[in-house]
């Protein structure tokens, strides 16, 4: 077992041992607002958040992608198609002013706990916490986390920044 704090385990996503999350699709495209590279989605992520009303107006869920600068409003688009928050069912924590700030959407964890752990006691077991319960429960980010993947790298960067 390594230590969370060596690189490639903080920013890695899920090892594909834990058997946690399908891997996903593979692929990645410009963000049409913030010009970043946005990754590939599970249509059955979109199925699973997308409120009702935008399912209703799309044709299919395949072939979005998924932008996660905290800056950019834009959370998926396909071609001209760009969705919000407003198309999301749930708050997508990594954007900016998001509240709750979720991270691991399976259990969870936001950044307003990290950062009350870390106020609290000065540190946190936010992430062993998080890979414990993948252990024992197992966990759903396909369809629970907007981004569609394990949040391990994203609660591993919120510690560092909150810690910082
Ligand atoms: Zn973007």
């Amino acid at each position: 077992m390594q230590f969370f704090t060596k690189k490639e385990e903080q920013t890695s996503s899920c090892d594909t041992n834990s058997g946690c999350c399908t891997p996903a699709p593979k692929g990645k495209m410009e963000c049409p607002q913030c010009k970043q590279k946005a990754k590939a989605v599970l249509a059955k992520t979109l199925d699973s958040l997308l409120k009702d009303e935008t399912k209703s107006s799309l044709e299919s869920f395949d072939g979005f992608y998924y932008c996660k600068t905290p800056t950019c409003s834009t959370v998926y688009f396909r071609d001209k198609t760009i969705l919000t928050q407003d198309d999301l069912s749930v708050v997508v924590g990594l954007k900016d002013k998001a509240s709750p700030a979720t991270l691991c959407y399976c259990f969870d964890y936001s950044k307003e706990k990290i950062y009350k752990d870390i106020k609290e006691k000065g540190t946190t077991t936010v992430l062993e916490d998080i890979k414990t319960k993948m252990k024992t429960q197992g966990c759903s980010c396909e369809t629970l986390n907007p981004s569609g993947g394990c949040c391990l790298g994203d609660v591993a960067k919120a510690i560092k920044e909150i810690s910082a």
